[in-house]
């Protein structure tokens, strides 16, 4: 049996948020190992995941930190303005930052950009080991230590173990961590779509009542991200409408904003749900990103709340191993369960109340929400404190998102 010599931090699960722990701890000397049981090669094919990512600005400035910065700028677009509509109306609230002082909201950048960014940037690093595709067969964690053996035989070990698998973390259902989860009953329909006008790196949430239209501004000017929430039973039929016949319903949402569409690729769908971890650490044991907690796309925060998970921990046990702590040591995992358990469950719950509030039929309810927009579009702080959530700014941040080395 293959022994591998014992890391800090073993990592199950590189995606992107895996891979930015991984990073962001080497930055820091402490050394990790990521396993993962999908092919590196698939998420390089043009139909990996044909999402994309709102990144926000405090995102961005961690990436810039961790030096990746030059390989998505080539390939992001900023959001530079956020116009909001309800049930056919546009322009009712519209976001603008100060471009010149604070730059934009956030960068638009494809998944499969973001995961070969990552993933590369983590092969690459000093003190991380990438073992992929690897299948973890048992794990064993307690005041000792954590050891795992792999399907192949490798046998690793380390002093903390991190679940950062995604929605259905196998190592937070082995710990018995209670979850609070409901599904939404509606379907993310996903895609991009071109457009004979320039979108001026404008993003567009519109609501109605059937679900949130979101087109967000990519690369290029003249073409968009969408994600189209529709009820779960409809889901089926509209992914087998013509492209055509596709396109004429999404227009009836834009009423013709951005020009003649085109599709610019297929569309896929998700099922949406939200899902929040009772804790998110145990002896040895930290869970980050979607193994942590799930929320709805409304506020394309999702991702950004994981990457703020990485950038905490990594905080924390680099500074906890230059004090001559243990990696797994139970007071560095407080520290981490304390900073990020209140931040994540308030932008969860803010975004299942907003869901739920966009989501209410009714003449009576849109004008609730048309006198909430109204209210926010005339309140110079309301506005404000909605434009840092948005940049990830809200909160204690962790120093990587302020783009400092830890
Ligand atoms: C329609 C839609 C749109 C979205 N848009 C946005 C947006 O605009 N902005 C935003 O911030 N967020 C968005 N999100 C959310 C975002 O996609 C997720 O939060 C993000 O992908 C979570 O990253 P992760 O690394 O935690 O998990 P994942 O990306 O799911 O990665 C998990 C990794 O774990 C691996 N794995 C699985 N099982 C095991 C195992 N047993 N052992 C080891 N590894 C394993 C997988 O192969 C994978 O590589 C959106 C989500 C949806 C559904």
């Amino acid at each position: 049996m293959t022994e591998i010599p014992r890391h800090d931090v073993i990592i199950l699960g590189a995606g992107l948020v895996g891979c930015a722990l991984a990073l962001a701890l080497a930055k820091g000397g402490v050394t990790s190992i990521l396993v993962d049981p999908a092919d590196p090669q698939a998420i390089r094919a043009a139909t990996n995941d044909g999402r994309a990512s709102a990144v926000s600005s405090s995102t961005w400035r961690m990436f810039d930190a961790l030096g990746l910065e030059p390989a998505f700028a080539p390939h992001a677009s900023p959001i530079e303005r956020i116009e909001v509509g309800e049930q056919g109306a546009r322009g009712l609230l519209a976001f603008q930052p100060d471009l010149a002082n604070d730059g934009p909201l956030g960068m638009m950048v494809e998944n499969r950009t973001l995961r070969m960014g990552l993933r590369d940037a983590a092969a690459a690093a000093e003190g991380v080991t990438l073992l992929m595709p690897a299948t973890p067969q048992t794990v064993e964690r307690d005041a000792d230590g954590v050891r795992i053996t792999l399907a192949d035989g490798r046998r690793i070990a380390g002093a903390l173990l991190v679940g950062a698998e995604g929605r259905r973390s196998p190592t937070r259902e082995a710990a018995r961590i209670a979850v609070a989860r409901w599904e939404y009953r509606h379907v993310a329909i996903v895609g991009m779509l071109d457009h004979s006008e320039d979108h001026r790196n404008v993003a567009h949430e519109l609501f109605y009542t059937a679900g949130p239209f979101a087109l967000l501004p990519m690369q290029g000017g003249h073409r968009s991200a969408l994600v189209w929430t529709v009820a779960e039973a409809d889901a089926p039929a509209m992914l087998t409408l013509s492209p055509r016949a596709f396109l004429a319903e999404a227009d009836k949402r834009m009423k013709g904003m951005l020009g003649t569409l085109s599709l610019a690729g297929p569309l896929s769908s998700y099922p949406l749900g939200f899902h929040h971890a009772a804790h998110i650490t145990d002896e040895r044991l930290a869970l980050v990103g979607d193994a942590a907690h799930g929320i709805h796309p409304i506020a394309g925060q999702g991702v950004n709340l994981g990457f703020r998970d990485a950038a905490a921990l990594a905080e924390v046990l680099i500074e906890g191993v230059r004090l001559g702590l243990d990696p797994g040591d139970a007071q560095l995992l407080q520290r981490y369960e304390r900073w990020r358990g209140l931040d994540t469950f308030s932008v969860a719950a803010a975004t299942d109340g907003l869901t739920r509030l966009f989501g209410v039929p009714g003449r009576a309810a849109s004008r609730v929400r048309r006198l909430g927009i109204g209210i926010v579009e005339r309140v110079p702080a309301l506005k404000d404190f909605f434009m840092a959530e948005a940049r990830g700014e809200s909160g204690a941040l962790p120093r990587l998102l302020s783009g400092q080395a830890i």
